[in-house]
């Protein structure tokens, strides 16, 4: 029996390999798949036929091309991801808005549609009902039927709770603990995730680049709100109950400045854009604004620190220090090689820049921050729901399709 089920182990990795090599490369050759995986040609020939058999990959032929002396050339037949073997839909909420992505196997977009619906008066109980309707409408305007799609993730500002499935708090509601994955599961029958949106980010990075996020690596996101994705040997780290990583509501200042969680003196009320702003105006004891600072209104605080307005720079160079002191601590935690800052424009500021390093210099003994990169990328909101859609194709490859089970052959047939 236990060899039984170490052969299953076996193939199971197996299958993940070459599904994930497909995933991260495209279109490949079985040589190339052996290349990849490091598999032998035999396994890679076994693995790929199954993998055809259950309509996961296709074969495409490319044309022959024939040489010079006559003599026709094989043709060379490459393996790619079956667009159609699982559909996934990824949802991102913000205050009174959502938005919903329909992608196919290969994580192309099917559809895509963004609509206002009310979070933050939308009570407790009847959130999710509300947003179960508003999936069902764009499904039928899709003409797909539920039971169609393979998995559905849920990306939120503020804290998930990954067992229950429940937003515990977000600034996107008035009242915390709303159950979301549950009522999504109920009405379409498709397993549900919800989790954080700069985890989402995270699990968009390693998709992006295996090699460069294969190590450990915390992302950064500042703007409207500050959040943190933490990246252990190239898997996004969720913790217990998948709210691991909550960098923006660490403290920084004991007794400090209003935080949106309603505690005092988080990283968070001194580096989101609010909190920025409200130093720049001396409200740092009021209460924190519901909806996003404009950008222009940033860009223009930016160009009078530029300037030399005094409480502008303050206000940047406050941010920059906590931010710095924040990096610190998460580098003696965790010993990344890389951090990567993903914002709207913010780092832009060379004040905050400038103030970041000092702190992160006054905070962390060289030797544990000198081998550590930190890199910039420009944030969109693509970059969460990018992130949701690869991370359900990662969990179906892992959960259903590295499985060669009769009940994978049946839920394939399902789909088919
Ligand atoms: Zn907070």
């Amino acid at each position: 029996m236990a060899e039984k089920a170490d052969s299953e182990l076996v193939r199971r990795q197996n299958r993940l390999l070459v599904l994930g090599a497909l995933r991260q490369h495209g279109a490949s050759a079985r040589v190339e798949l052996g290349r990849l995986t490091g598999l032998s040609p035999a396994s890679i020939t076994t693995i790929c036929a199954q993998l055809i058999s259950e309509g996961i990959i296709s074969e495409e032929s490319l044309p022959v091309i024939t040489p010079p002396s006559g003599k026709r050339g094989r043709p060379t037949v490459r393996l790619l991801l079956n667009p159609g073997a699982a559909l996934v839909l990824a949802v991102k909420i913000s205050i009174d808005d959502v938005m919903i992505v329909l992608t196919d196997f290969r994580g192309e977009t099917i559809a895509r549609t963004e609509v206002r619906l009310p979070t933050y008066d939308a009570g407790r109980d009847l959130f999710g009902m509300a947003l179960a309707d508003e999936i069902a409408r764009f499904l039928a305007a899709q003409r797909v039927v539920p039971r169609k799609i393979s998995r559905i993730g849920v990306a939120i500002q503020g804290l998930a709770d990954s067992r229950s499935g429940s937003i515990v708090w977000s600034p996107a509601f008035k009242e915390g603990d709303i159950p979301v994955a549950h009522a999504l599961e109920e009405r379409f029958g498709v397993p549900c995730f919800v989790a954080n949106d700069a985890n989402m980010i995270a699990e968009g990075l390693v998709s992006a680049d295996r090699v460069r996020y294969g190590g450990v690596t915390a992302a950064i996101f500042t703007g409207y709100g500050v959040g943190m994705g933490v990246i252990i040997n190239g898997e996004v780290f969720h913790g217990a109950t998948g709210a691991a990583a909550e960098f923006g509501h660490m403290n920084h200042i004991p007794d400090g400045a209003l935080c949106r969680c309603g505690k005092r003196g988080c990283v968070e009320a001194y580096v989101a854009d609010y909190g920025i702003l409200r130093h720049y105006t001396g409200e740092t004891g009021r209460e924190a604004p519901r909806s996003a600072v404009p950008e222009s209104t940033m860009t223009g605080l930016n160009q009078k620190a530029k300037a030399g307005d005094v409480k502008a720079r303050a206000a940047f160079e406050l941010a920059g220090s906590a931010l710095g002191y924040g990096i610190g601590r998460v580098i003696s935690i965790l010993n990344p090689d890389r951090i990567v800052l993903a914002g709207p424009g913010l780092q832009t500021s060379e004040l905050m820049d400038q103030a970041m390093r000092e702190a992160l210099e006054k905070s962390v003994v060289e030797v544990l921050r000198r081998d550590v990169a930190i890199e910039q990328v420009r944030f969109s909101d693509d970059m969460i729901i990018r992130g949701t859609v690869d991370a359900l194709l990662r969990i179906i490859d892992r959960d259903v399709f590295a499985i060669a089970t009769p009940q994978a052959a049946q839920a394939l047939a399902a789909h088919g």
